[in-house]
């Protein structure tokens, strides 16, 4: 017997009974994919039971409100997902006169309906002949098959997308996706899989070669970048400071910040802060302070910073100043509004200020 149809036998011996499995009704297996997205099985099964007893068609929770909506989701996270769940029920009802749309293009134009969730409401439901392919599917087929390509490489995705549709079963496609989801995930675990229990045991790849535990495979990780940022915190005769929202895009975007210098490296000197001070307020600047030996650490995903803070007296009002209060409001970015709380004495405010 081959791959597909032991999954599916084994499917049909030993699937979880859940709740978005008792019929095929799109609304239902829908809900199931949005709530599943970033949830748990186990606390998703109370969310879908709540959300289908207050709302059993789409057309109910087309016309609650966002407030009804987003209080039954409390607790589940990521409340854009509730938000576009609730623009989607709108968008059947009205759109749709209530019916869901069955092929993957239409059921594409939906408000937070993705590839991964069109293609499993049009294969579940409508018996689309589309294999879907998620974290369980890529584990599974790249330890049957032995596959190592980077499951998060643009090779790996198109390698992963077209096996899973070589196996597909075209008379049952639906219970196909099915069955690899819950396979991965009940069966061939992240760890500790069930190989000796596996019905496809003994034409497993990765069992076979014992590369059980290596796959799948991911690309390696980028270490993050270093970028070191130096504030310069202008304090001029009336106690004024300067901030500026910056331009351009990318997260800090419109974020108000002290002028700064951004190096990929640890280097700059004294000097080199007072000249760049310089240019920016020319025949101004006085005494340029570094405020705290240590710098301010702060992680994003793919960047590590470091940021010194350095205090430049200025001879001359600023023009567009602002207080310290007045600069402690704006809008800035996190690794800066954790700077200006953690000044317990805004002493470097002061015009008597001495290091
Ligand atoms: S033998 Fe183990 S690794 Fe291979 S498919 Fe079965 S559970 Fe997964």
């Amino acid at each position: 017997m081959d791959f597909s149809k032991q999954l599916l036998n084994w499917y049909s011996a030993h699937q979880r009974n859940l709740p978005w499995r008792q019929d095929k009704d799109p609304y239902r297996v829908w809900l199931s994919e949005v709530m599943l997205q970033q949830t748990r099985v186990a606390q998703a099964i109370d969310y879908f039971e709540a959300f289908t007893r207050a709302f059993p068609q789409v057309d109910a929770l087309a016309d609650a409100s966002e407030e009804e909506v987003l209080k039954l989701w409390q607790g589940l996270g990521y409340y854009s997902r509730a938000r576009n769940m609730h623009a989607t029920a709108k968008q059947v009802t009205h759109q749709f006169n209530g019916v869901f749309p069955q092929t993957v293009g239409e059921l594409l134009q939906l408000k937070g309906i993705g590839p991964y969730t069109a293609r499993a409401i049009s294969s579940i439901c409508f018996n689309t002949p589309v294999a879907v392919v998620d974290g369980n599917v890529y584990r599974v087929l790249s330890r049957y098959t032995g596959g190592d390509l980077p499951i998060d490489s643009t090779s790996g995705i198109k390698h992963f997308a077209e096996l899973a549709q070589s196996f597909l079963i075209h008379t049952d496609p639906g219970g196909y996706n099915q069955a690899i989801m819950e396979f991965g995930a009940t069966m061939c675990t992240p760890k500790k899989p069930q190989c000796a229990e596996c019905p496809v045991q003994s034409s497993c790849v990765a069992y076979a070669t014992g590369t059980v535990a290596e796959l799948p495979k991911k690309s390696p990780k980028k270490p993050p970048q270093a970028l070191w940022i130096h504030y310069l915190v202008a304090v001029d005769p009336v106690g004024n400071t300067l901030m500026l929202p910056r331009k351009g895009g990318g997260i800090w975007a419109g974020l108000y910040t002290f002028p700064s210098l951004e190096r990929p490296s640890a280097e700059l000197a004294e000097g080199s802060v007072l000249l760049e001070a310089q240019k920016i307020w020319p025949d101004q600047v006085g005494q340029v302070t570094l405020l705290h030996e240590a710098p301010v650490v702060h992680r994003l995903t793919h960047r590590l910073i470091r940021a010194f803070f350095w205090r430049v007296e200025l001879h001359r009002a600023l023009a567009g100043g602002y207080s310290p209060s007045a600069a402690q409001n704006l809008p800035m970015p996190v690794l800066m509004a954790e700077w200006f709380s953690a000044q317990k004495n805004p002493y470097f405010w002061d015009s008597n200020y001495t290091p």
